[in-house]
């Protein structure tokens, strides 16, 4: 393992046919959004709502308490206004330089695609999705926003779904497979704003057959020792610097 520079990274983005990115928490807490389960979230909420984000926001209370699921997703998710990142559009900037093949993402808010990133997989969906899962019709965001209580579908009266994963769910297996196969074809492997013992991504990198293995995020970890490559930064200063 060595310590990351700007001149290893660009040299290893040079030699690689087919670099793929797994971005993880850290990408969205620097656009402003704490993830749900970090310590600072998960009191707020149980201060707020009374109960844990687990159950909160999970498929069980989505079915069984639909008005108060919507009210804690409208007030803490989607009205909360995030923008990309530099990180963001210096992932933009890769994809176009041609150094940067496919984006695997756990956000909702589409953040990578929102600065312009063009093959993203959303693992965990997208708030910007939102389907009638009786008729099938799809609605926008701001549907959704405006709705008073409970959306319902102008057609059909059934509850609109927001398309993004809820605590208790499967993911999306067609997603994953996708993933999984972006990642064997991967010659280098960028894990951003990520620990290796990320639960999402773990599944992943037993799939990584490439060259080498870059990490970039903000504290040490022991699992770095995996890695070939390691920048212990915020992404945002780091990315950047690659000027492409
Ligand atoms: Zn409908």
């Amino acid at each position: 393992m060595v310590r990351g520079t700007i001149d290893i990274l660009k040299r290893v983005l040079d030699e690689s046919q087919y670099t793929v990115a797994l971005l993880g928490s850290q990408m969205k807490e620097e656009a402003g959004f704490l993830g749900l389960k970090s310590a600072e979230k998960t009191y707020d909420i149980e201060k707020k709502y009374k109960m844990s984000p687990d159950y909160i926001f999970s498929s069980v209370y989505y079915n069984t308490r639909t008005d108060q699921f919507f009210e804690f997703y409208k007030n803490e998710i989607i009205n909360v206004d995030l923008e990309p990142t530099e990180s963001a559009y210096a992932l933009a900037a890769m994809e176009r330089a041609g150094k940067l093949q496919c984006i695997i993402s756990n956000d909702v808010f589409e953040l990578p695609q929102r600065a312009g990133c063009q093959n993203v997989i959303s693992l965990r969906g997208s708030i910007y999705q939102n389907k009638c899962l009786h008729c099938g019709k799809e609605y926008s965001i701001e549907y959704i926003r405006k709705a008073k209580g409970v959306p319902l579908c102008e057609t059909c009266n059934s509850v609109i779904r927001p398309m993004v994963y809820l605590f208790g769910e499967m993911l999306d297996s067609r997603l994953m497979t996708k993933a999984t196969e972006e990642v064997e074809k991967a010659d280098v492997l960028l894990c951003i704003g990520t620990d290796l013992d990320s639960e999402t991504f773990q599944h992943y990198l037993k799939y990584f057959n490439g060259k080498k293995m870059v990490v970039i995020h903000e504290e040490e970890h022991y699992l770095d020792q995996n890695a070939d490559i390691v920048f212990v930064d915020q992404p945002k200063n780091v990315l950047p610097k690659l000027g492409y």
